[in-house]
């Protein structure tokens, strides 16, 4: 490999065929081609360097350059369809799936969904609810709990009072960080108080509760003050990760899973089949009421992909 002594390094914010938005270390932003060398490497010819990728560019006038080398990855979030893999955005430590307790109302499908994609993609999701200013904190207990047991990490926030935004700067300093969630549940608002200063455009709630604005339509790279970097791409904010099949959620459920092989069907849904360990697994309380309804949800909704 070539040394890197006389190339400047950054991060790739966003990836268009060949072409690639690259932040240099200092800030600067380049405008960057692909060593063709790096993209006979790739399979599909468009995954040599993907958003987030570290990379080693040798620049060709002030905004342009070149990318001569990419780091290995870790924590990739990608969607998989027919064994294709289309990476999303890669060096990655978590998903931040930020919900909002109303304004719009919470919907646990929406971070059901999300916790299925970070199960898929083998990265640790962080469930924010958001707008706690709005609720009574108690109604939302139980629902945090059943989240909280089986392992996941819950944080209440209010970018609007400030709960648990010091928790949240601390948690998120230091690593890498994916952002999830719908429209006007305060994404943008609680990277303004997590990072004061950094002046992100706040929207209005949309009275269009399910489709919601979307104001963000390139992805952006906040480095944090501390250390760190929150990814805002599009593609996760939106609901394009979405791909997995009615047969495979249960197995992405991991309090669920451990039943989906005792059922008399192997292709069993666990929905009105004779002989399902899973739903007897819900009769004797094995298996919480909660996230079997959730799982029931999850078989709902529309974006599945067919087996
Ligand atoms: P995004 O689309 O997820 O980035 O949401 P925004 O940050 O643009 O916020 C949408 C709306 O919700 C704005 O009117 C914010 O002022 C409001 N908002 C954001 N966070 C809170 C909060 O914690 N409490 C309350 N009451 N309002 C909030
Ligand atoms: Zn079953």
């Amino acid at each position: 490999a070539e040394s890197t002594a006389h190339l400047i390094s950054g991060r790739v914010i966003s990836a268009h065929g060949l072409k690639c938005k690259v932040m240099a270390d200092d800030g600067a932003m380049y405008e960057c081609a692909i060593r063709q060398v790096l993209k006979s490497l790739s399979i599909d010819g468009r995954s040599a360097v993907v958003a987030g990728d570290y990379v080693w560019f040798r620049a060709e006038t002030p905004q342009d350059g070149m990318i001569q080398r990419v780091a290995p990855r870790h924590g990739i979030i990608c969607r998989t369809s027919r064994g294709q893999q289309h990476v999303i955005v890669a060096n990655i430590d978590y998903l931040l799936i930020i919900a909002s307790a109303a304004q719009p109302g919470l919907k646990p499908v929406l971070i059901d969904r999300f916790l299925l994609t970070a199960k898929q993609c083998d990265v640790e999701p962080v469930i924010v609810i958001n707008k706690i200013d709005l609720v009574d904190p108690t109604s939302l207990q139980s629902l945090i709990g059943a989240y909280a047991a089986l392992g996941f990490r819950v944080l209440m926030t209010s970018a609007e009072s400030g709960v648990g935004v010091d928790y949240l700067r601390e948690l998120l300093h230091g690593k890498q960080t994916a952002l999830a969630g719908q429209s006007g549940v305060g994404k943008s608002s609680l990277l303004n108080v997590v990072q004061p200063g950094l002046g992100l455009a706040i929207g209005r709630v949309s009275t269009d509760n399910d489709k919601g604005r979307h104001t963000t339509t390139t992805s952006q790279l906040i480095p944090l003050a501390n250390g760190g970097a929150v990814f805002d791409t599009p593609g996760i904010r939106q609901f394009q990760l979405w791909d997995i099949s009615a047969g495979e959620v249960a197995g992405l459920m991991p309090d669920i899973r451990p039943y989906v092989n005792a059922c008399r069907y192997p292709n069993c849904l666990h929905l009105s089949e004779d002989d399902c360990a899973v739903k007897d697994a819900v009769a004797d309380a094995r298996i919480d009421a909660r996230r079997y309804d959730a799982y029931c949800h999850l078989l709902e909704d529309d974006l599945l992909v067919e087996d």
